[in-house]
């Protein structure tokens, strides 16, 4: 197994974990004090015939009552309606500001978990066992947990750290290929942003990632999540570098909702990606070969440089009413060079345009 620590200086905040399997779960849940405590396994109605039987016998014995709650599975589930019946569930069985939940799946289910316990009575632990790959290198790391309001995504939401992040990484096998692609989007934006020589290694083992070949796909998370996580425990709570990690999430986000949530979250993070590599090289940062480059690794893995049937107005409108405005201007992540992104909030809407134009 290995262990990242995230820190608060001095303190230890929690551990991620990446295991083979679910061998050392029980250990960490002892050590974390969920010996006598209640659990909540929160699932989706994938997910849940997979891997919730596991979990729950793990913690029968160990905790003094375990329940679960399961959601239809999908990003349209990810609102509040769904949270309150999270909260029925919790009243129902008592659950005190001691107990915990488990947040068992994707990203989905790790921010409305999340959102649920960072909630509920002001606040109770939970702990995020990720089994999708954008889950694991992206969305359980952080603290970042909420759900969709009306058309707005995660527009209601709170900063809630995990007490711990475990990650089966064999769960990866039973996903599905264009998932397990959608994931990449976040791990290629990781390269992006912060290390070149990463994404230099995720482009030359595009094929063996594909295979799912168990050693790759550990150093890529590994990797992925030190650079989550490093990011993430020097600017908890986005006051600067963390909002690197939306790099093609402003763009993206309008293309997810317009698209009325039918592609994939790193499906539209690969094609706002596009828009924001194409929008630093109108404004002379990046040539046009490492714009393509950036398109080919994209491609590489199948995701989407491109989207039909979008009206560009319409894109810029989305992306201006999204929650990455600051004092009424759109905050860009755009591109140095590959490895090394920057906060612009000077782009004009023109420039967006141009951005938009590259990928339609
Ligand atoms: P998801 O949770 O919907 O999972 C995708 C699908 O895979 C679901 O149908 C799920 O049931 C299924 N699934 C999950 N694990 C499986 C497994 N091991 N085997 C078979 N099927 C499995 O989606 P996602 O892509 O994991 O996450 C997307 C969400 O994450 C979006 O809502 C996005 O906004 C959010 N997100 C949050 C953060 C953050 O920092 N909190 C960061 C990035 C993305």
């Amino acid at each position: 197994m290995k262990t990242i620590e995230i820190r608060n200086g001095e303190k230890k905040i929690y551990d991620i974990c990446l295991d083979n399997s679910y061998g050392h779960l029980r250990e960490k849940l002892e050590e974390l004090g969920v010996s006598g405590r209640k659990v909540c396994i929160v699932t989706d109605s994938q997910v849940a015939p997979l891997y919730l039987k596991e979990i729950a016998n793990m913690c029968c014995g160990l905790a003094s009552k375990v329940t679960h709650f399961v959601f239809e599975a999908g990003e349209a589930s990810k609102n509040l309606t769904v949270i309150e019946k999270i909260y029925e569930k919790l009243i129902i069985e008592k659950f005190d500001r001691k107990d915990y939940i488990i947040a068992l799946g994707g990203g989905v289910t790790g921010d409305m978990a999340g959102y649920a316990a960072a909630t509920y009575l002001r606040g109770i632990d939970f702990i995020q066992l990720p089994t999708t790959l954008l889950s694991q290198v992206d969305s359980s790391i952080g603290g970042k947990t909420g759900v969709d309001f009306q058309q707005y995504k995660n527009m209601v939401g709170a900063f809630h750290q995990p007490a711990l992040v475990y990650m089966n990484l064999n769960t990866l096998k039973t996903l599905d290929d264009r998932q397990v692609c959608a994931g990449m989007a976040e791990v290629i934006k990781h390269g992006l942003i912060k290390n070149r020589d990463y994404y230099e290694w995720i482009k030359a083992h595009a094929a063996m990632i594909l295979e799912r070949d168990y050693d790759t796909l550990e150093h890529m998370i590994y990797e992925s999540c030190l650079i989550k996580g490093g990011v993430v425990e020097r600017d908890p709570k986005e006051q600067g570098e963390r909002a690197l990690l939306n790099f093609g999430h402003t763009v993206g986000h309008s293309v997810e909702k317009l698209k009325d949530f039918e592609w994939l979250h790193g499906e539209c993070v690969s094609l706002g990606m596009v828009a924001a590599a194409a929008i630093s090289m109108h404004k002379g940062l990046i040539s046009q070969e490492v714009c393509q480059n950036i398109k080919e690794a994209l491609k590489a893995f199948h995701l989407p440089i491109r989207v039909d049937g979008l009206n560009p107005e319409d894109i810029l409108a989305a992306t201006k009413s999204d929650k990455k405005m600051d004092g009424g201007k759109v905050k860009f992540i755009l591109l140095e060079s590959p490895g090394n992104a920057f906060i612009d909030r000077e782009v004009a809407d023109n420039e967006i345009l141009e951005g938009i134009g590259a990928c339609l």
